[in-house]
């Protein structure tokens, strides 16, 4: 049988033709968490399989269902990485950045992901997040920061068209009312509930209300309210990030059927969700997740972040029709004809790169026809053809192709100030 060269499911090849829109965006994430005082933290792309399995009981699709996890060599269990938190609480402690840098610690990276999902539109097996981490704190205020990054992201890139939802999950101390609430409630529908969710019962309830079966999620609507559950506290902090949101013209609906899809979230929960994107249109989501340093065996430390996909996030810009900076174009391309031509065109680009200028010149042994037509393509801004006569006099006609304009031009250095 033949062999196929193709790659696998749920992967992308990002091509040098459209390369320049990820540069683009990644440069404005970049800049824009810079803003908001996240420093970047570069981790494996593979972790020991505990990272993200830590003990039993993890009830969430990613953990259960979605690990790309496999044996290395050396019979270690090994896995790509799912998600980017597990990898940052799991650095930052051991590099013992919670005890001696100045919190709190905030973090950010931009890295792929790996899931074993069904593949689809937005919904990828190797995909890209930005995630932002901000340890140390458990002040409502920051919660509303981590929110506010998010949201300038969005509005910053052109993406309008998306809603805030948010809720908040309490506490320790809060939940297992909460649950013994729920169970109550799902048990009348044991029925009806899907295989999945009746282990959810036992282990998470919560996680029934996430369901996207559709029984189950028509079940969940009538589900009792988490917000008629948590405690003072946590009512009173989810009170004033949403004072903090207000403060800051942060639009947000409250949510109460939001849980997120990782077990590891406490209090505060959002979600961005583009409304042009469709069934995968949560843009963004994120929230608190006091008990996770704990469960690292860390002090324990509150944290709060989000994660938002890459790819949802170019997605929503092109719905929304949001404008993308062409790639760069050369600024000159040098033509030629013969081997002294030849010789001085390569000398005067290399000169011009050096000056930090793109151009070009012909690598390929075009005639001179072929060479213009390709320096249009490539869409150089002016073009200079040297031959015998131009080598000789060390002089050139400098041609502007948007207009054909020329100009007289001496082949040396100060032919860089030429080409404005
Ligand atoms: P969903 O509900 O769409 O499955 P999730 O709850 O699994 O999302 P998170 O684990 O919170 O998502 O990841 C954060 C963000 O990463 C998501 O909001 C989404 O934009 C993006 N994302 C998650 N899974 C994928 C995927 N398989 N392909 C592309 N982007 C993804
Ligand atoms: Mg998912």
């Amino acid at each position: 049988m033949a062999v196929k060269y193709t790659k696998p499911k749920g992967v992308q090849d990002l091509l040098p033709t459209d390369s320049y829109k990820w540069l683009y965006v990644e440069e404005k994430l970049r800049k824009i968490v810079g803003l908001f005082g996240y420093k970047e933290i570069r981790l494996p792309t593979f972790e020991h399989t505990e990272v993200f399995a830590r003990g039993v009981g993890d009830t969430t699709d990613i953990v259960s269902k979605e690990m790309y996890t496999f044996l290395d060599k050396g019979n270690r269990s090994i896995t790509l990485r799912p998600e980017g938190t597990s990898g940052v609480v799991r650095a930052v402690l051991e590099n013992g950045l919670l005890g001696s840098a100045p919190m709190p610690l905030k973090a950010y990276y931009l890295q792929s992901c790996f899931r074993y999902e069904k593949a689809q539109k937005g919904r990828l097996r190797e995909f890209h997040q930005l995630g932002i981490e901000c340890f140390g704190t458990n002040a409502p205020e920051s919660d509303a920061e981590v929110i506010a990054t998010a949201a300038a992201i969005l509005k910053e890139m052109g993406v309008k068209s998306v809603k805030l939802e948010i809720n908040s999950i309490g506490c320790k101390s809060c939940r297992p009312k909460f649950y013994a609430a729920l169970k109550e409630y799902f048990d009348q529908y044991k029925a009806q509930l899907c295989e999945t969710c009746l282990t959810r019962m036992e282990k998470n309830p919560m996680r029934i209300l996430d369901c996207k079966e559709q029984r189950c999620h028509e079940i969940a609507q009538g589900a009792p309210n988490i917000l008629d559950y948590i405690c003072e506290d946590c009512k009173a902090h989810f009170e004033r990030v949403q004072a903090c949101l207000a403060a800051m013209d942060i639009s947000f609906t409250i949510n109460p059927t939001i849980v997120r899809g990782l077990d590891y979230y406490s209090n505060t929960v959002f979600e961005f969700i583009h409304t042009g994107v469709g069934t995968q249109g949560t843009v963004c989501g994120g929230g608190r997740y006091n008990g996770l340093v704990e469960e690292f065996e860390g002090v324990p430390t509150p944290a709060v972040g989000f994660g938002m996909g890459v790819e949802r996030l170019l997605m929503a810009m092109e719905d929304e029709g949001a404008v993308i900076p062409a790639a760069q174009t050369p600024v000159l391309y040098v033509a030629s004809l013969g081997e002294k031509g030849k010789t001085q065109a390569v000398r005067l680009v290399n000169m011009l790169r050096g000056k930090g200028l793109y151009a070009e010149y012909d690598v390929v042994g075009r005639g001179l026809k072929p060479q213009m037509k390709y320096a249009n393509k490539i869409g150089a801004k002016y073009t200079l053809v040297l031959g015998d006569n131009e080598v000789d006099t060390l002089t050139a006609n400098l041609k502007r192709m948007e207009d054909g304009m020329e100009t007289e031009i001496k082949l040396d250095e100060t032919l860089a100030d030429a080409l404005v």
